[in-house]
């Protein structure tokens, strides 16, 4: 009996479960991909990408080929809607899909509610596509301008990143461009070290990011700190983290407090034999698991082969992450400051490591000849 596979979203942890479904058969199978865009962005190149390292075609992955080869029929629209006990999807054109299995890659979303008020001051670090366009857009309104003013709201590895980057690429084009960043304290890259976390001070500082420590909310002109300040911007980036896709809520599928999705160590839903997840869209019910790309990564080999597994109702595998994880930090000028556990590194040997486990991340979706695929 041919049974239905669903891969919803085109996130980190499908791009291995798509070449693992392009390289051995999978008899018996009929396989979707249902992804939002053509294209996914790899979100850790995306700093590089705003400092004019990279142009946008080496961070972005087509999914069309993946698919195809993949043997996947791909279609391009936003998942709306989950019925996890009847075994079935909702696209955002209303049409609804029966699975036998699923996959949940769809990552998270950034929680903008607080910010409405900027209107289209507002860019979202998600999703990194549109991100991407609106602020091409944005330096094309901003091209006659001296002091162009950008606050960056979020002070994990993402937020400290994305203003660092945008200091060097402000730097280069404008007189006086102002950029700060907003955190509140505990949040500035908590969970790192506090090497890592001097290291970074010192590099904002040095490259003129004034840091404010604070919650923030939109205002029609700029943001407006707890403590009273004010800054006003032109363009007001939110790297606040991710919070969990609201059609997760009425899917009937069990999540923790903040929505997403509880599965245990082999990436299946707790209350759903026939549902997995994987990436920023995942608790694990088992032990605590930060959210990044990392982890999203390092589960696909293990999403991929307990979804043949599944479909055969054999053993599962468990994705196991090792103690520590190692982060790159880049700093917008081909250095990068390396984390892991307590220990700091930082220069442009750091920089060149994390170049090149990147290049050869995409390229191995994008050029699988020379990616060892
Ligand atoms: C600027 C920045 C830099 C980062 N740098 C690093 C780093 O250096 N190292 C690190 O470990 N982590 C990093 N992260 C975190 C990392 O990006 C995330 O943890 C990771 O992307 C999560 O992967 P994912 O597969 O869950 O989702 P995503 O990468 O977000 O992919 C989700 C996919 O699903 C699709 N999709 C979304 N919603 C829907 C829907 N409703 N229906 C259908 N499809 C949908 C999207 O189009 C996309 O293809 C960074 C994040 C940012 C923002």
């Amino acid at each position: 009996m041919t049974r239905r596979i669903i891969l919803a979203g085109g996130g980190h942890a499908h791009l291995a479960v798509l070449a693992d479904w392009a390289q051995r058969p999978f008899p018996e199978t009929e396989r979707w991909l249902v992804t939002s865009t053509r294209q996914t962005a790899y979100s850790g190149m995306l700093p590089g990408w705003l400092a004019g390292i990279y142009p946008a075609g080496e961070l972005l992955i087509d999914l069309e080929p993946l698919a195809r080869q993949a043997g996947a029929r791909l279609i391009l629209s936003d998942v709306t809607g989950l019925d996890a006990a009847a075994r079935q999807l909702t696209l955002a054109s209303g049409e609804t899909l029966a699975f036998d299995l699923l996959s949940l890659a769809t990552g998270g979303e950034i929680d903008t509610a607080t910010f409405a008020a900027l209107g289209d001051r507002l860019l979202p670090v998600r999703p990194v596509g549109a991100f991407m366009a609106r602020w091409t857009h944005f330096l094309t309104a901003i091209a006659g301008s001296d002091a162009p003013r950008v606050v960056v709201v979020g002070g994990g590895a993402a937020g400290v990143e994305l203003a660092l980057a945008v200091a060097t690429a402000l730097a280069r084009q404008f007189r006086q461009p102002q950029v700060a960043l907003v955190t509140v304290e505990r949040g500035f890259l908590a969970g790192h070290a506090s090497a890592v976390r001097q290291r970074a001070l010192a590099e904002l500082a040095g490259r003129g990011v004034a840091l404010h420590y604070g919650e923030a909310v939109g205002t029609r002109h700029g943001v407006l700190l707890t403590n009273g300040t004010g800054l006003a911007a032109d363009c007001v980036i939110a790297a606040t983290g991710s919070r969990a896709p609201r059609w997760l809520a009425a899917s009937g599928l069990a999540c923790n407090d903040q929505g997403f999705v509880a599965v245990g160590a082999d990436l299946r839903s707790i209350s759903h034999d026939a549902i997995f997840a994987a990436g920023d869209i995942i608790n694990r019910a088992d032990r605590p698991l930060e959210r990044s790309g990392v982890h999203a990564v390092k589960a696909g080999p293990v999403l991929a082969a307990n979804l043949r597994a599944a479909a055969r109702a054999a053993p599962l595998k468990a994705y196991q992450p090792r103690g520590r994880t190692l982060y790159l930090l880049a700093t917008g000028d081909r250095r990068a400051i390396g984390s892991w556990g307590g220990l700091m590194a930082a220069g442009r040997w750091v920089w060149w490591i994390k170049d090149w486990i990147d290049r050869h991340f995409v390229g191995r979706y994008t050029r699988p000849g020379e990616g060892g695929r």
